[in-house]
Order: structure tokens, then C-alpha cells, then sequence
């Protein structure tokens, strides 16, 4: 009898242990499996929608536009609407400026007026002092509210003095590059200097240079 004990002890020792090795429930000692991310962070960005026409932000919000850097660089800014003209003739100061209320007619010839004498006049000045060959001056008198209160529209003029002319030959509208092309066809030179240093026959100015002069250019084959 104590045999059977023992091994009905030990059968039952054996299941016991048996029933014990694997564990029906998880083993908390093991380390944790690695849990999923959460769904959301895996979850695209939502498409950028166009705002509706009735969205209000639609109504206030501008379109940003990228901006190279330098842009400045590659611009040209206009030149300012404002100018203090000293009239060297008789003396008293013509002050342009935008008025606040201009009409588009009055704001047009403020800005053709500040134009010349913001790019032209000292280009203008420097480019007739540097003729010899013939007896020339600028007349900017139509910038000058007391010589010509009458003026709208005021214009650098060139005078030409030609000896044995009649009278003086008056140009309106003249640029520093038509006084460069006249110094350059009195000093003789056979090309016209344009932008970029870029030379072009004297023979393609001749109808400019018969304006200026008030003649026909005297042009030989060599400026052709
Ligand atoms: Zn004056």
C-alpha cells in the first residue's frame, strides 16, 4: 500500500508541475512586447483645401509670394517725384512735387517734369560743356516757373549757333545721349557709342544729327 501512495503522490506531483510550466496567462516578469504607435501619428498631414469663396479668411487673406533674395538688385527703382529746380538764369527755385489731390494729367507731367531733371539735366550739362567744336547751350529755362510760367510741359532745349546762320536752331526734347552723338560727330569719330559700349556707324544717326544740327550731316564713307 504505501508503494500505491507514493505513486499516486508522484502522478499527481507531475501533472501538478506539468499544468504549471505553461502558464495560461501572461508571464508579467517577461519583458513587454513593443506596443504599436498609435494610429494618428501614422496618419498623413490632411490636404491643404482652398479656402471657400464664403470662407472670410478667403476675403482677408493675401497670396504670399516667395521673394528672391537680392531682388532689389534686379530692379530698377524709379526715380523720385520730387525735385528743388534752381533756375540758373534768373535765380528763383521751382519746387516739384506730387500735389495730394492730382488729377492724372498733373501727376504725368510731375513725374515726365522730375524725370529729365532727376536722369537727364546733369548728364545734359556735363555732355554740352564737353563740346568745342561748335557753339551750343542747353536752355532749360521751361523748367522755371517765372521764365516760363506758361509751360505744361517742359523740355531741355538745345541751341545750336551755327556761323552764318540766320538765326539760332532750337531742339526740344534733347538726352544726354543726343548731345554725346553730336560731340561725337563734331569731333569727328566715325562710329556712334551706344549702351554696352557698343559702337554702331555714325551714318545711322544722320537723321538725329540733321535734327539736332538743323542740316543735313556732312557723313563720309567711313561712318557708313
Ligand atoms: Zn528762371
Amino acid at each position: 500500500m504505501p508503494y500505491l501512495i507514493i505513486a499516486g503522490l508522484a502522478l499527481f506531483l507531475l501533472v501538478t508541475y506539468a499544468g504549471c510550466g505553461k502558464p495560461k496567462t501572461p508571464n508579467t516578469a517577461s519583458p513587454p512586447e513593443p506596443k504599436p504607435a498609435p494610429a494618428v501619428e501614422r496618419v498623413a498631414a490632411p490636404a491643404k483645401v482652398a479656402p471657400k469663396p464664403s470662407d472670410p479668411e478667403a476675403l482677408t487673406e493675401t497670396p504670399k509670394k516667395k521673394v528672391p533674395r537680392n531682388a532689389c538688385c534686379y530692379k530698377m527703382s524709379a526715380p523720385p517725384t520730387t525735385f528743388d529746380y534752381l533756375c540758373p538764369r534768373c535765380g528763383e527755385r521751382t519746387l516739384y512735387a506730387l500735389p495730394p489731390n492730382a488729377s492724372e494729367k498733373e501727376r504725368a507731367a510731375v513725374v515726365d517734369a522730375t524725370f529729365v531733371l532727376n536722369v537727364q539735366l546733369e548728364g545734359c550739362r556735363r555732355a554740352l560743356a564737353a563740346i568745342r567744336d561748335l557753339p551750343v547751350e542747353l536752355d532749360e529755362s521751361q523748367f522755371c516757373r517765372k521764365c516760363s510760367p506758361a509751360v505744361e510741359k517742359p523740355e531741355l532745349v538745345l541751341v545750336v549757333r551755327r556761323p552764318g546762320a540766320a538765326g539760332p536752331h532750337r531742339v526740344a526734347g534733347v538726352t544726354v545721349e543726343d548731345l554725346r552723338l553730336l560731340n561725337e560727330y563734331l569731333s569727328g569719330k566715325p562710329t556712334h557709342t551706344v549702351e554696352h559700349d557698343y559702337e554702331t556707324p555714325m551714318a545711322r544717326q544722320a537723321q538725329r544729327l540733321e535734327e539736332l544740327l538743323g542740316l543735313k550731316p556732312s557723313l563720309s564713307e567711313e561712318t557708313k
